[in-house]
């Protein structure tokens, strides 16, 4: 004889959180820590403080735990939009102007693509 209990509801910890988050929007002390833990990232001498820098950028933006524990700023030069997002989004975009890999947020990606230079 099995004793029914009820059913455990999970809890949906993070899917309420948006997958993208527009800098410009940020108070400005927030910004700034997010813009400091990206540079702080992008220094990193291994991956283990790079991540720890990521960490600190996605809990202060409040965006949806990336796929890998990786956000961007979009690099768009059409609109310079200042998104913030997940690399790994599948929507997002990657081209090469020639000199430099730069990502575009979703929705540059949608509106403006960048083609790469050949
Ligand atoms: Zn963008
Ligand atoms: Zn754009």
């Amino acid at each position: 004889m099995s004793v029914i209990t009820a059913a455990r509801i999970p809890r949906q910890p993070t899917n309420q959180q948006p997958t993208q988050v527009d800098l410009t929007e940020l108070p400005e002390d927030t910004r700034q820590l997010i813009e400091h833990a990206l540079e702080a990232a992008r220094n990193a001498p291994d991956n283990d403080v790079y991540f720890d820098h990521m960490t600190t950028a996605i809990t202060a933006a409040g965006i949806r735990q990336p796929r890998h524990g990786e956000i961007v700023r979009c690099g768009c030069t059409s609109c310079h939009c200042d998104v913030l997002y997940d690399v790994d989004d599948p929507d997002a975009w990657l081209y090469n102007d020639g000199a430099h890999e730069i990502p575009q947020c979703p929705g540059c990606a949608d509106e403006h693509p960048g083609t790469n230079a050949e």
